[in-house]
């Protein structure tokens, strides 16, 4: 029996399974907060966008502030794939996987003038700029240094990708991009600054997107965008459509990969753009369903009133070792995520908060969720293979976890657990007696 939106996850007999290891079992070897990545998952899920893209020239640019260790960038390194970057720190981390800097491409609001010279050091393929004053440090910078930096604009369609407000970027109250109507002019002093080359046009619209039309309705505005641009003499190779398409965390049916990309891909065809470079920017879509954040109940602690008494007595707490540091959404964006036992147990469940150690109330995973569990068991949240491990803090002075990437029955170790004295090493005492 797999799990919704995770066929890499499934119980065989009592114990969960991610491809064909136990997770206890891992659990057991590694030590908890353990995220547990399923490297067939994240290989499958880029390879929905393959297919839709096939035959055409095209590169799917994964978002790796979802998940950047550097086994997963090598994952998708191997399988062709490129990368969007939005910071120096993740320019060095595709750098240390082995990625040919003319697979990056360059977002993020607030470039700084160190990470646009280190990125044109490099040599990345395009910089995806959202700002005009932007525009003018990147060729100064470029200018500098002899190089020429190849730009596409975010342009922000304004339309509502439905979805939570602090993952949705879209909209004109945004930070992100540049505003539709100001996009021609932009363009046009793009061409005229000496640094910069023109390339393409980019959107970004949300995260955890679960419909076709918000897409639909960017793409079309961005093609308008296309022709009033070429209208002046700019021409623009590539349609980059960003990321943001949802997976399921509970009942959420987005389309796949392919069945969106397919369908923005009959658009722009049928608007006559279907000649050019076509780019995407997928990030939680790629990784999300893919890994499991593997954690030890700790302490159960029962509440003082029965199990479900509609009076609303004090609840039933499920105290766990892994905690909002190791795994922000749910304290950031209520987000909700699937909890479940790693061992079944015949017994009835017993509905709890599933909290951790932080000493915050906000520091917990999951609400009024049923489980049968027994202290020193394992449960796994699912789904957090995106912004689980990249979101981590050391809050509390915790470590950050551990993370296994498996392959069928074979796992790896691909980052250390956190020391207590790697969370100090930077710091210095006072030098006085
Ligand atoms: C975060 C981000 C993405 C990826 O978003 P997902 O929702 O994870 O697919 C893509 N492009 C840009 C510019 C981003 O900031």
């Amino acid at each position: 029996m797999s799990l919704p939106g995770a066929p890499q996850i499934a119980y065989r007999g009592d114990e969960l399974f991610i491809e064909d290891c136990s997770l206890s079992e891992l659990a057991r070897r590694h030590g908890t907060p353990l995220y547990v990545y399923s490297r067939t998952s994240m290989l499958a899920a880029l390879a929905g966008y393959e297919r839709a893209l096939a035959g055409r020239e095209h590169l799917v640019c994964y978002a790796m502030k979802a998940n950047s260790n550097l086994a997963v960038l090598q994952t998708f390194a191997q399988a062709g794939c490129g990368f969007d970057i939005v910071s120096g720190g993740e320019l060095e981390r595709v750098l240390a996987a082995g990625v040919a800097p003319s697979k990056v491409v360059f977002s993020g609001v607030g470039k700084t003038r160190a990470e646009m010279r280190r990125a044109l050091d490099v040599g990345v393929l395009c910089f995806n700029v959202e700002s005009e004053s932007e525009l003018e440090v990147l060729s100064q910078v470029a200018s500098a240094s002899g190089a020429t930096a190849r730009v596409s604009l975010r342009v922000n369609p304004d339309v509502d990708a439905g979805t939570h407000p602090y993952i949705s970027t879209g909209l004109k109250g945004n930070k992100f991009g540049i505003a539709h109507e100001h996009a021609v002019a932009c363009y046009e002093r793009a061409a005229a600054l000496p640094g910069l080359q023109v390339v393409g046009i980019d959107f970004h619209i949300g995260s955890q997107i679960a419909d076709t039309g918000p897409y639909l309705d960017a793409l079309e505005r961005m093609l308008d965008l296309v022709e009033a641009i070429e209208a002046r003499g700019i021409p623009i190779h590539h349609l980059d459509l960003g990321g943001g398409l949802g997976i399921t965390y509970t009942d959420e049916a987005p389309p796949s990969a392919q069945a969106l990309v397919t369908s923005l891909l009959a658009r722009i065809d049928a608007r006559g753009h279907g000649h050019r470079m076509i780019m995407f920017e997928p990030g939680r879509s790629l990784v999300g369903n893919a890994g499991v954040l593997v954690s030890e109940v700790l302490y159960l602690k029962p509440g003082t009133g029965p199990n479900g008494d509609p009076a609303g007595s004090a609840k039933n707490f499920c105290i766990v070792d892994a905690a909002m540091n190791d795994l922000m959404r749910p304290a950031m964006y209520q987000a909700w995520m699937r909890i479940v036992a790693c061992r079944l147990r015949d017994e009835p469940a017993v509905v709890c908060d599933v909290v951790g150690p932080v000493c915050e109330s906000g520091d917990w995973l999951g609400r009024d969720r049923p489980l049968a569990v027994r202290e020193g068991e394992f449960i796994a949240v699912l789904s957090a293979g995106a912004y689980g491990m990249t979101m981590a803090s050391n809050y509390n002075t915790r470590g950050r976890a551990a993370e296994v990437m498996v392959a069928g029955d074979r796992a790896w170790l691909i980052r250390d657990r956190e020391a207590a004295t790697e969370l100090f090493r930077g710091e210095h005492l006072l030098p006085l007696a």
